[in-house]
């Protein structure tokens, strides 16, 4: 075995694999194993990145099944940074309210909803456009979030919450997201 690159440098062998898997991600696994290990070694490392592979695939997969949003997404800090700007205090993903708002200003019982155009089908918006193809799988899970998302509106309403809904296509005009965000946290 080569020495060239420093991965064996390590007794440990957990320690080496995993700085492998690490170079391997970096510069192209497979001419990483192919130089550096024996063809065995390299059949079971290949092993092992596939099951990492299909099991972050999995998750990512199931996360989307489940309808868990992905929080800290662009749209979303980029509401955050100008709520920053302005000079406001805010709070994140609060679990224990609905549907884990984005953002909210306790003092001002404001929540503010940051959505994607397409996973939460913006009406009219041509970035909610459907997929042509496998329709009857996007179908259901988009309804679903929209379902969703009138739920949770109504419960934080009923909670005492005012909701602003931003979307991710409304988000490009600086000014009026400012305006917009200025008269919807003054409004009481
Ligand atoms: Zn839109």
């Amino acid at each position: 075995m080569q020495d060239t690159t420093g991965l064996f440098r390590h007794r440990n062998p957990g320690h080496t694999l995993k700085r492998l898997l690490d170079h391997g991600r970096a510069y192209g696994l497979p001419r990483c194993i192919d130089q550096l290990v024996s063809p065995g070694a390299a059949r079971n490392i290949a092993k092992m990145v596939d099951t990492r592979t299909a099991g972050a695939k999995a998750e990512a997969r199931s996360r989307i099944m489940r309808g868990v949003r992905k929080k800290n997404t662009k749209p979303e800090l980029l509401v955050r940074r100008e709520l920053h700007a302005m000079g406001f205090r805010f709070r994140l993903h609060r679990r224990d309210l609905p549907g884990t708002p984005d953002v909210i200003m306790p003092r001002h019982r404001a929540a503010i909803l940051v959505h994607g155009c397409f996973w939460h089908q913006h009406v009219g918006c041509r970035h909610a456009n459907l997929p042509r193809t496998r329709t009857d799988y996007w179908l259901p899970k988009l309804a679903r979030n929209v379902k969703r998302d009138a739920q949770t509106e109504k419960e934080l309403v009923a909670l005492g919450w005012r909701v602003l809904v931003l979307w991710e296509c409304e988000l490009r005009d600086g000014v009026a997201l400012r305006n917009r965000l200025q008269a919807f946290i003054q409004q009481q």
